[in-house]
């Protein structure tokens, strides 16, 4: 089984994919993709990870 990644186009086992939803609150409702490992590290990973630092340590 396998999966297109959502942002490179590259095809991908599937279970070295990252299943990606976004909850818009909009008539889009839920928008989800799989992108590949490569480019959840590159592009997803990292804006998450600015998230978290944001949040209060204690
Ligand atoms: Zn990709």
């Amino acid at each position: 089984m396998t999966e297109d990644c959502g942002i490179c186009g590259e095809t991908v086992p599937f279970d070295a994919t990252v299943h990606a939803m976004v909850h818009t609150r909009s008539e889009a409702g839920v928008v989800e993709a799989y992108v590949c490992r490569q480019c959840y590290d590159e592009h997803l990973g990292p804006m998450f990870e600015r998230l978290t630092e944001r949040e209060p340590s204690a």
